[in-house]
């Protein structure tokens, strides 16, 4: 066990933590960023260090992007610990962590979460069989390892990440048999509205329209409006059944990626009992902020896609911002000096959120994909299914941290990150209130998987 002081600790090393790291250390502060992954670069630019050159052409040029954080990182004086699963943040900023067996601990003056985003949860029937992923998971094997499935895939559901895997395995020679989409033509309708913003962000939109293109002059079958979701299989999937249009359809395949956005990851920010709001338009919990993404926990900031979903752009550049709110905060700079260097940031940081409005009213994920049936499994640690919820509901179950007593719910090993939101929902809808009357689970550290033995050590 080790026990240390630095100025601050940044959790999570992808587009935020890295900027947000960087520019610390430029601020004259010691700063130690700590990752479990065994190289920077978070989701989008997983592996970015350790990618031969072929898999990065073939992850195509935003991948590419994350050398250039990766490099600034690597020639700072940034103290950057991989493979540290960090299990524990304390409302004091005590930071504990778990490095190849051993435990850690840092206290810091301040700390910065940048621990990102989750896949959103796609509870339908047969979502947890095998065969069956989420395609954000197939890109972390992409990504990590090269690995691709060797059978042709249907892709399903809706959002940037699914059409990007598609146009990703494309380049890798992956066969695809069929995109399903559940997009429809109301979805379009709903986002018009913020067309005119999205056009001023031309450029995200004309990557979207050409990935797009891409699948669609591939000769991919494309379907769209796909309703009623649901894969065939007794030990494993065997089809993806739907309806469009009314017309029931079906695909046979051994293996489907779903996939319907990515919401906050918030365990460390609902650990430490900071005040969180629903996001009524991109349907999840996240945590308030101040401008400098500091908490109602003083000393605790967050930025990146933990604090509502931007994408990489707007990560690394809220990691700047937060880096000028922790100096100022910690002496390093005057409040004049963190406003006029914050002015541009915030510019482009507004310019590079555009686009959102657009994406979050067309991709919004259908009711039907979040809260399922009686008889889908929703905590798959604990085998828990709608059905199982809804009559703790009847019996005066109120919310998700009640579920925990009457079934076990989200107490298994993922603590709830899997099924979390679909509790919610579920129970919200079961009760007739709002999801932000319902709330979140109480999340307790550890954070992260760790043994007694481990803990026994400190
Ligand atoms: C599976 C997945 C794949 C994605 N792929 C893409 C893509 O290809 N292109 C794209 O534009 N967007 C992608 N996104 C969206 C993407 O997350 C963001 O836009 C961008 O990566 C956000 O950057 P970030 O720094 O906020 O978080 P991230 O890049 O997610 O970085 C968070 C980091 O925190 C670390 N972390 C989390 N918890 C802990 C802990 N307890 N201890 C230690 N470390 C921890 C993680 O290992 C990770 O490295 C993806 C999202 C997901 C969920």
């Amino acid at each position: 066990m080790s026990h240390a002081s630095v100025d601050v600790v940044v959790v999570g090393a992808g587009a935020a933590g890295m900027s947000g790291a960087v520019a610390l250390a430029g601020l004259g502060l010691q700063v130690v960023l700590l990752d479990e992954q065994g190289s920077p670069g978070g989701q989008i630019y997983r592996g970015i260090t350790l990618a031969p050159l072929s898999r990065r052409d073939m992850l195509g040029p935003d991948y590419a992007q994350g050398n250039v954080l990766a490099q600034a990182l690597g020639a700072s004086t940034v103290r950057y610990e991989k493979g540290a699963a960090v299990w524990q943040v304390t409302r004091d900023h005590q930071v504990s962590y778990l490095r190849d067996g051993r435990l850690h601990t840092l206290q810091a003056k301040a700390v910065l979460l940048a621990t990102g985003a989750m896949e959103r949860p796609f509870p339908i029937s047969g979502w947890t069989l095998p065969g069956v992923m989420s395609a954000g998971a197939a890109q972390i094997l992409l990504k990590s390892s090269g690995l691709a499935p060797s059978e042709p895939v249907v892709l399903a559901g809706c959002g940037p990440l699914l059409y990007l895997l598609g146009w990703q395995y494309l380049r890798a020679g992956v066969p695809i048999k069929a995109l399903v989409d559940t997009t429809r033509p109301e979805d379009y309708w709903r986002a018009r509205r913020h067309l005119f913003a999205a056009l001023r962000a031309w450029p995200y939109l004309r990557k979207g329209l050409d990935l797009m293109r891409s699948l669609r002059s591939a000769g991919i079958a494309h379907y769209t409006g796909a309703e009623q979701l649901a894969i065939e299989g007794s030990e494993a999937a065997t089809a993806l059944t739907f309806s469009v249009s009314g017309k029931a359809q079906r695909v046979a395949t051994r293996c489907v990626l779903l996939h319907q956005g990515v919401v906050p990851n918030i365990q460390f920010s609902q650990s430490l009992r900071a005040r969180h709001h629903w996001d009524i338009d991109q349907l999840c919990f996240s945590p308030v902020l101040d401008p400098w993404g500091e908490m109602d926990v003083p000393g605790v900031y967050v930025a990146g896609d933990g604090a509502g979903i931007g994408g990489a752009q707007a990560a690394a550049l809220q990691g700047q911002l937060t880096a000028l709110g922790i100096a100022r905060q910690l002496g390093k700079i005057t409040d004049a000096e963190r406003d006029q260097q914050a002015g541009p940031l915030r510019e482009t940081l507004a310019a590079n959120l555009r686009i959102r409005p657009f994406l979050d009213a067309l991709y919004q994920p259908k009711e039907q994909n979040r809260i399922p049936a009686d008889e889908v499994m929703v905590c798959r640690c604990e085998e828990v299914t709608a059905g199982q919820l809804r009559q703790f509901v009847a019996l005066g179950c109120t919310g998700p941290n009640q579920a925990k007593s009457f079934g076990r719910c989200g107490m298994g090993p993922c603590q709830g990150r899997m099924c979390g939101l679909t509790v919610t929902e579920v129970i919200a809808k079961a009760r007739g209130v709002s999801a932000a009357e319902v709330g979140y689970y109480r999340i307790r550290p550890p954070i992260k998987p760790i043994t007694l033995g481990e803990l026994a050590g400190e």
